[in-house]
């Protein structure tokens, strides 16, 4: 099927980047568990190397089950061409590397996932390349930030695990200005909330890992953008760095997708109703949920995401071992890092995701020691709200 700007989302997501009649009309993408492709002829295999023949090599080079997974979220993220990891991470460092080189300065967002952080870190430490953090909140603040050697600009928005958001139409007409690179996360969001590059963003990465798999069954990374940028990370960071992704986790991928829109839906609407729950609830000192109308980044919520996501934030009224309380009395609630499954995970981000950052950073990102994450399951959300209430009402 021919899918254009007018073809929607949740059409987009069944149909898009596969046509049965290439494939001996087998409904269900078959999985090309290949390493590598035969050629015909020595001039065959030359042409495909000098890409003046289409055809696939290699499987770390490019493999069918894959590409489909590739063209379907190129059009999802409103991209050209979108390239598969074996991994969040691998994404995150592929798209990370390709746009700096030693002595470059990336701008980061105040609170990214903890092994962006770690990642960071090492990139400074091995190759000289700094970083630094920034609210990026206003105009003066962005521009005070970047410095003549600035090259990337990395956001993630809503920031992990704070949920705070970043106004991408404001960081990107001043990037844009100055030639940098603007790399967005859009874990939490999916290209069905927030679609950063048809904002002017760059390049989208992906932990397809969470919600795009959205089954708790696969780890995965995904980069989407401009066709050039795109190849350029193809034929470098991704060709021989390696991290790439497994025909059949591509298929799962695949899978998962033709439920993202309606699965977002019911993530998105019941975190609506337990944030509200939540917020009232005497033993809650605060709550972040970026689709709540209290909430101080509603207008940018509104203007650049269609919900407010499925992940809440929130912190306990009491302390550390209060906090430890409630999450070791949860039953339906499973304790876990991840998100986006069909499952409700809590983590504790001090102890586990962030654990890796130090205690002073983690305060100036407002990671508190009594902050949870929550990943709002598919589940009945009154029955989500059930175990939390019982676990709360434990402490005094
Ligand atoms: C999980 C996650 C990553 C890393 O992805 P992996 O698939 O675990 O390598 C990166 N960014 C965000 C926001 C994440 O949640």
């Amino acid at each position: 099927m021919k899918m254009d700007h007018k073809t929607r989302f949740e059409t987009k997501v069944i149909h898009s980047g596969y046509n049965p009649k290439q494939h001996f009309d087998s409904l269900s993408p078959p999985i090309y568990q290949t390493s590598t492709f035969t050629f015909s002829s020595i001039e065959q295999g030359a042409g495909r190397f000098a890409g003046q023949e289409d055809g696939y090599i290699y499987s770390r080079l490019a493999n069918p089950t894959v590409s489909i997974l590739e063209e379907k979220m190129a059009n999802l993220e409103e991209g050209e061409r979108a390239l598969a990891f074996s991994s969040g991470m691998a994404a995150v460092s592929a798209s990370i590397m390709s746009t700096t080189k030693a002595n470059d300065h990336i701008l980061c967002s105040k609170g990214v996932y903890g092994c962006t952080f770690g990642l960071l870190d090492m990139l400074k430490e091995k190759y000289s390349i700094n970083y630094t953090f920034s609210t990026l909140q206003t105009k003066e603040e962005i521009i005070a930030n970047i410095q003549d050697e600035t090259t990337c600009i990395y956001i993630e928005t809503p920031i992990n695990p704070t949920m705070k958001l970043i106004d991408l139409q404001l960081v990107t007409s001043i990037a844009k200005e100055k030639g940098i690179t603007v790399i967005v996360d859009n874990t939490f969001s999916t290209p069905y909330l927030q679609q950063p590059l048809s904002i002017g963003c760059d390049l989208v990465v992906h932990s397809a890992t969470k919600y795009i798999g959205g089954h708790g069954d696969v780890v995965a990374g995904v980069i989407v953008g401009k066709e050039e940028t795109v190849n350029e990370i193809r034929k470098s960071t991704q060709k021989d760095l390696g991290g790439i992704l497994s025909p059949f986790d591509a298929w799962l991928l695949i899978r998962g997708l033709k439920t993202l829109a309606i699965r977002m839906d019911r993530h998105c609407d019941s975190a609506e109703q337990l944030a509200d729950k939540l917020r009232f609830h005497p033993k809650i000192k605060a709550v972040y949920y970026p689709g709540q109308k209290q909430q101080s980044d509603y207008a940018i919520m509104q203007r650049q995401m269609k919900k407010g996501g499925g992940l809440i934030s929130f912190e306990v009224k009491g302390t550390f071992e209060d906090t430890v309380k409630v999450v070791n009395r949860l039953q339906l609630i499973k304790i876990a890092v991840s998100l986006g499954d069909p499952e409700s995970l809590i983590q504790h981000p001090a102890s586990m995701t962030h654990a890796v950052v130090p205690k002073s950073v983690r305060e100036e990102m407002d990671i508190s020691d009594q902050l949870l994450r929550l990943s709002v399951g598919l589940e009945a959300w009154e029955d989500i709200w059930a175990d939390l209430e019982q676990a709360l009402n434990d402490i005094t």
